[in-house]
């Protein structure tokens, strides 16, 4: 049986439908399901059939065995890790990239794929206060942002040394120390660890209780080699507390010394975006790269992360490529100059879709509501019975620890609570936390970080928490042990 171009159209009306009804019944779906890996795979894990299906069985029978093993992480009463929603425009244009089908890796591929991407990177770079100058990618996440960042730096530093690490690798290189705020988060070693630097060539900075590297620990690390290349990593936004490194102080004293300051800002930049929590962020722009993402603040789906240099010469010396058989632009922006993957999504078109939905106002309007969640969640968590802010929010993110109400209770019962707490609420449906070890003690993270979230989901996960907090305690320990 031959299919006529309007079969393949019914699929995409199916789609349609499907995602209006998934959307629509978001507020009234549990904000989390409970992973049962067996369940999914006993329905998924059909053997690969000789022969296929229609489009329509196929995304039908996905839908319907997908259905209890996908996160609430669209809607608004998702808190756990740092997960951004979708924006409607973002969300649709990036159903046009797939159904467009563009190879963002030349412009010669996908003419219109590579000038919004050129157009959206100069927006972010203008949103975000970065220097004008800046070369960008967009990449999948902040993940291969700090890949992509530290591999500019890395040739950067070493180019200034007399050598070509694009040629010649690091065997025999001088060795490159990075220096990076103790609470960095683990993507840094990763990427450190991808380029070859090697981990155990992280040097923690130590920091202050505000999770601000000290600038006496900073200084103190580079005089002990002065003449090493160096990378200092700096945090806009700490995994945990959302807590902002000094930049001011800090990058003069990293740059006397001629090392590359490097900036995870995952979701913190975005706070530049906002005039109230701008401040944060001074002076961030005299560092030498960042790194951000699209999916978490900005609510473009996943993927989307963005790397900014502010030398593009490095960047375009550790990435670019070129090859007999590709067309290279002569007057237009090529993505694999300074992207390090090869055929690629066209991202550019839903960060695009996201920035014009939104505008400047738009933009710092949704940081500054999801900070406010974050301040009405985390206050409404605190005051219920036991509970304890450990970490206030400073921009969308928050620390909660629960007490064992039991007289004599050690650390551990109140680290058995906190898991309980999260545990109960996360089966509620009503609301989903992740948990963390935070300075030795078990916490609940509070991220807010979904343009859906409203005040009643706010209160609802503090209701949910509340009955959580109740039911642990009425139970007399049994849940503690
Ligand atoms: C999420 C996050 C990362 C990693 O970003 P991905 O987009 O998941 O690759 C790095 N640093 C911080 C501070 C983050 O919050």
């Amino acid at each position: 049986m031959s299919r006529t171009p309007d079969d393949d159209l019914r699929v995409l009306e199916r789609a349609l439908a499907h995602a209006k009804a998934y959307l629509t019944a978001l507020p009234r779906q549990p904000a989390g399901v409970a992973p049962d890996p067996a369940r999914l795979r006993r329905r998924l894990h059909r053997p690969l059939a000789e022969h296929g299906v229609a489009a329509e069985t196929v995304l039908d029978d996905l839908v319907a065995d997908t259905a209890d093993g996908l996160m609430g992480s669209a809607g608004g009463r998702f808190f756990g890790w740092v997960i951004g929603g979708a924006l409607p425009a973002a969300l649709a244009a990036d159903w046009l990239t797939a159904v467009w089908d563009q190879n963002a890796a030349l412009h010669a591929c996908g003419p219109a794929a590579a000038a919004s991407e050129e157009v959206a990177g100069a927006w972010l770079k203008e949103l975000l206060g970065l220097p004008a100058a800046s070369s960008f990618a967009f990449v999948t996440g902040c993940q291969m942002a700090h890949v992509t960042c530290l591999a500019a730096a890395r040739h950067a530093l070493l180019a200034a040394r007399g050598w070509d690490v694009q040629a010649d690798g690091l065997a025999g290189a001088p060795q490159v120390r990075i220096l990076a705020n103790q609470d960095h988060h683990g993507s840094i070693e990763r990427a450190v660890g991808l380029l070859g630097l090697g981990r155990s060539h992280v040097r923690p900075l130590a920091t202050d209780d505000a999770g601000r590297v000290q600038a006496v620990s900073l200084e103190r690390a580079l005089a002990a080699d002065p003449a090493a290349p160096a990378i200092v990593v700096l945090q806009a936004g700490d995994i945990a507390t959302g807590a902002f490194d000094d930049f001011e102080r800090l990058i003069p004293i990293a740059r006397r010394y001629g090392a590359w300051v490097h900036v995870d800002g995952a979701f913190g930049l975005w706070a530049r975006t906002s005039p109230r929590f701008r401040s944060l962020t001074l002076g961030v722009e005299a560092a030498q790269s960042w790194a951000t993402d699209g999916h978490k603040w900005l609510n473009v789906p996943f993927d989307s992360g963005y790397a900014f240099v502010a030398d593009p010469e490095a960047h375009r010396a550790a990435v670019s490529h070129r090859a007999a058989y590709l067309t290279h632009a002569e007057d237009a922006r090529d993505q694999i100059d300074w992207n390090p993957d090869w055929s690629r999504r066209a991202r550019g078109f839903s960060t695009y879709a996201a920035l014009r939905q939104l505008g400047r106002r738009g933009v710092a309007d949704l940081v500054d509501r999801c900070c406010a969640h974050a301040q009405a969640l985390a206050h409404g968590l605190a005051a219920l019975p036991g509970a304890e802010l450990v970490s206030a929010p400073i921009i969308n993110q928050a620390l909660v620890a629960f007490h064992d109400p039991r007289i004599g209770a050690a650390p551990a019962n109140h680290d058995r609570m906190t898991d309980a707490v999260i545990a109960a609420i996360n089966a509620s449906g009503e609301a989903f936390f992740s948990g963390s070890t935070w300075r030795g003690r078990r916490v609940m993270r509070v991220s807010v970080c979904n343009w859906r979230t409203t005040a009643g989901d706010v209160d609802r996960a503090v209701a949910a928490a509340a009955d959580a907090v109740a039911a642990i305690s009425n139970s007399a320990g049994s849940v503690l042990a």
